[in-house]
């Protein structure tokens, strides 16, 4: 299998020393707000890594940390500690804002079909790691005390840079006017933080009462639960040029040897084209997404439609075709699960061939949306038939989209409350049928299939057939036009 490594800017073959065994760590969330769908994106690549490598055969050994302490409101180590900061803006503890949205983005990966890593430690539980790790750097000269907290020297460490591609020069260049002056460079970054009496996360250290820096989290729950040298690191590519280089500098300076193989990233989610920021207002979260009518699965879905190293630009319109979409792929599906076996079975070297045209573009460095194309190839195959949904059902291990709890459920014929404008439309149609203007009787016929309607001439008249999609499940409500009340059919 390939996979790009941020290090090398290169495809490369994956190879573990331990296929029963791949250690794999990603950042994880900083549990101050709620996750925006960015974020999320960034988990659903994590997912899609973790879910073709066990496609592919291999055990995994996956950390994900919860960061509740340490993370600066600035990436580089400046202003305030966002916990203590929307602690205090939300007059509540530190404690209770970590444990808060800690439930709440586990709740956001349960709907995503995010699978839990298989070890998630929180920072403040692993600050004597962290203590250990700073007191390792200052012993071999890398680590120097000041008077508001112990700095990383990356003056002293050669490979610095070497992940971004960014000389120190550069680096100096882009740095903000200093404020620390006791500083030796200005991107010297912050291994722990002195507290001030008022501050309420604090710990005692060989440096006096403070708190961990966020960089050196990942580094010391990465080398306690995967060891000193590990396979996997991903993340956002925003951390590639000072969190994930400042993680290398302060692993390799005490190990003497690179701690990560392969690196990857995901590239951001955009919104409207721009970057997503509070004061714009769209900083969305899922329960934005489900306000609006879309389930999140439908969120995954979107985000599967972009290989992971590419930006996605998200816009409602962009949202409503992936709903479109994600729900007639799940039709097609239904239509492969209701065929059955028997005389409907197609040939053994067909499903061949579609399985090993999907697991070639998943094992290309993740390239789902090739993956994509041909699952839509299997939905598409002029014969219906369980085998072929047996084989989605098998793809959806990867996709996690939920296809192996596609249900048909027929309700019995009733009544339901049908929009005016699709009232309307068909009795367009009727009108049309009965001038024998068949061209505008089929346009009209399409517009609502276009919305999940579809219409059935039955001696007895009009039959309205229209598809809800609701958690996964199809439903088909059979009714007679004859008779029907206003009022909109439910969201599909
Ligand atoms: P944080 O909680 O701020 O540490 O961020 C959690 C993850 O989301 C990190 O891996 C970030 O790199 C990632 N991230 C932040 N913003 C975006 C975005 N707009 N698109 C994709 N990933 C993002
Ligand atoms: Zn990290």
């Amino acid at each position: 299998m390939k996979i790009y490594n941020t290090l090398t800017r290169k495809k490369e073959e994956f190879y573990a020393d331990d296929k029963e065994n791949v250690q794999l760590y990603s950042c994880g969330p900083t549990v101050y707000s709620y996750a925006h769908i960015g974020n999320l994106r960034t988990y659903i690549f994590m997912d899609i890594l973790r879910r073709i490598l066990r496609y592919e055969g291999y055990k995994l050994k996956h950390v994900m940390n919860i960061t509740d302490v340490g993370h600066l409101v600035s990436d580089a180590d400046e202003g305030e500690d966002k916990m203590v900061k929307t602690a205090r803006e939300q007059q509540k503890s530190p404690w209770e804002i970590a444990r808060y949205y800690t439930e709440a983005f586990f709740q956001d990966m349960e709907e995503l079909n995010i699978m839990k890593p298989e070890i998630i430690p929180k920072a403040t539980e692993h600050i004597s790691e962290m203590i250990e790790f700073v007191q390792g750097l200052v012993e071999k000269g890398y680590g120097y005390e000041t008077r508001d907290g112990v700095y990383f020297d990356i003056g002293k460490f050669k490979g610095y840079g070497k992940l971004s591609r960014i000389n120190l020069d550069e680096q100096i260049a882009g740095a903000r006017v200093e404020v620390n002056e006791e500083k030796r460079h200005p991107a010297d970054f912050a291994l722990w933080k002195k507290a001030s009496k008022e501050h309420i996360m604090q710990w005692p250290s060989p440096w006096g009462a403070g708190y961990p820096g966020w960089h050196i989290e990942c580094s010391a729950m990465g080398r306690k639960y995967l060891g000193d040298v590990f396979d996997i690191h991903t993340g956002g590519v925003d951390h590639i040029p000072i969190h994930h280089e400042n993680e290398i500098a302060q692993s390799e300076a005490l190990l003497g040897k690179p701690a990560v193989k392969y690196w990857m990233h995901g590239e951001f989610l955009l919104v409207d084209n721009g970057k997503m920021s509070k004061s714009l207002g769209n900083t969305y979260t899922i329960y934005d997404l489900k306000k609006k009518g879309f389930t999140p699965l439908t969120f995954r879905y979107f985000c599967l439609n972009a290989h992971y190293r590419n930006k996605l630009n998200f816009t409602w319109e962009a949202m409503k075709a992936a709903q479109t979409a994600y729900n007639r792929l799940l039709g097609g599906a239904l239509a492969h699960k209701k065929a059955g076996g028997g005389e409907n079975e197609v040939d053994q070297e067909i499903i061949n061939t579609f399985k090993n045209e999907f697991e070639e573009a998943i094992t290309d460095d993740l390239n789902i949306p090739k993956a994509l194309g041909i699952v839509w190839n299997v939905i598409r195959h002029e014969t219906k038939s369980s085998a072929l949904f047996d084989l989605l059902v098998q793809f959806d291990k990867v996709l996690g989209l939920d296809i192996d709890k596609v249900e048909e459920k027929i309700e019995d014929e009733r009544e339901v409350e049908l929009d005016d404008e699709i009232k309307e439309l068909i009795e367009k149609r009727q009108q049309a049928r009965k001038d024998k203007n068949w061209k505008l009787a089929d346009e009209i016929r399409d517009e609502l299939k276009d919305m999940g309607i579809t219409l059935e001439d039955t001696p007895k008249g009009v039959r309205v057939v229209w598809k809800n999609i609701e958690n996964g499940f199809i439903s088909l409500f059979f009714m007679c036009f004859q008779g029907v009340g206003g009022g909109r059919p439910p969201r599909f």
